[in-house]
């Protein structure tokens, strides 16, 4: 069955009892056993509920996945992969990730003796060397977020394997629809499905996805033990929001698309990252590894003040942190989502303080070109070519 298909189905043929197409949401925390020693295969929600069930199991299989596991957000889906490790270990991580990612290895785990190494992924001398120094597993986020530098899973994975190191892949930026890390050989891939997956900035939720069935037995057992698991009500608006992701991705990386091009001709943009303007031998993995350039474009203007004025201009775009919702956001990554980033690392990643991400949405193009345009222009500065 195509993606498309089980996407738009997820979760409707499940009620055999009433035919519901949508899937039931089963706001019950405990399940009545038919007697002793006996279970319906409900027992308690923290374990298993069924809406959720219906969302982990639609994930495992869009994924290639042997179990998926649905969380409350995407750093709970992140903070349960991270129960794998010990004190001792040390984990490579992409060294531009979401600033909540930082947060966590350099703010929580190194707390328990858990190391990160931060490197950049995209540089498979890099990767090699990290694994040459023993490190556990590459936590890969690829495009990176914001600088949206792509990294080769594949060949990742090789090395990793080599190593006897985890290849785990936030593919939040993607959705399966654009990439599928585990068929590219990775252990695990972790969704802020708060993101693309549903879609429409109304829903905090994390989902992981791996294939081995012993790494599956272990983040089931993390996942019952800690307890961050998604709500019933949470898991129906997931469902549902994919059940249009099939649409509603296409739309936003078309949209996308456009709008780096607009960039990148006008003359106050200095740069323009996006995947789909990719020059060198990065170019090779599309089609290879994913299937599309996903709707996220990073650019830099030349002057520092221009960020306040397009920022306070800006009529459809809407100032706000986040991602992968319909309404096309604008944000400021080094005061957002990167504040947690030390000022010298993000400045010589290039997230520095003139650097703007536009998350795209599904509105009409001319309106999001005008409504920069027009910011621009207001700024005193004119706009596109
Ligand atoms: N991973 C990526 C790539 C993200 O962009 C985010 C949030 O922005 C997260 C993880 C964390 O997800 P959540 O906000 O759902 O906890």
């Amino acid at each position: 069955m195509k993606i498309e298909t089980l996407l738009a189905q997820a979760g409707s043929r499940w009620d055999e009892t009433t035919g519901a197409i949508s899937m039931p949401i089963y706001q019950t925390v405990t399940f009545r056993h038919p007697g002793l020693g006996m279970s319906t295969g409900y027992d308690y929600s923290r374990t298993v509920n069924p809406t959720r069930q219906v969302l982990e199991d639609t994930m495992a299989k869009l994924e290639g996945g042997c179990k998926a596991f649905a969380f409350s957000s995407g750093m709970a889906a992140i903070d349960c992969i991270a129960h794998l490790f010990k004190t001792g270990d040390a984990v490579a991580v992409t060294e531009d990730p979401y600033g909540g990612t930082v947060r966590l290895f350099d703010k929580v785990y190194s707390n328990f003796g858990i190391k990160p190494l931060y490197i950049d992924t995209s540089d498979l001398e890099a990767v090699k060397k990290c694994l040459s120094e023993g490190v556990k597993a590459i936590f890969i986020e690829s495009p990176t977020n914001p600088m949206l530098k792509i990294a080769d899973i594949r060949a990742i994975v090789q090395l990793a394997r080599d190593h006897g190191a985890l290849t785990i892949v936030d593919n939040t930026f993607n959705t399966p629809l654009i990439q599928r890390p585990l068929e590219l050989g990775a252990d695990i891939v972790v969704y802020s499905a708060t993101k693309y997956l549903s879609g429409h900035n109304d829903v905090l939720a994390g989902i992981a996805v791996a294939k081995d069935p012993g790494l599956c037995e272990k983040l089931s057992f993390f996942q019952n033990a800690i307890g961050a698991v998604l709500s019933p009500q949470d898991s129906w608006l997931v469902l549902r929001g994919l059940k249009t992701l099939s649409v509603r991705m296409p739309k936003q990386q078309a949209n996308a698309y456009a709008i780096a091009h607009w960039l990148n001709a006008n003359s106050r943009v200095k740069r323009v990252y996006y995947p789909g303007m990719l020059k060198s031998n990065r170019h090779r993995l599309y089609g290879k590894q994913f299937f599309g350039p996903g709707a996220i474009v990073s650019f830099e203007v030349d002057d520092q003040a221009v960020v306040p004025e397009l920022l306070s201009r800006v009529r459809v775009f809407i100032f706000a942190e986040s991602l992968g919702g319909v309404e096309s956001l604008i944000t400021f990554p080094a005061l957002q989502t990167h504040n947690d980033i030390p000022e010298e690392t993000r400045e010589r990643l290039g997230i520095n303080d003139r650097l703007l991400r536009l998350s795209i949405g599904i509105e009409h193009l001319k309106d999001l070109i005008t409504d920069l345009d027009d910011a621009f222009s207001g700024a005193g500065i004119r706009g596109g070519p």
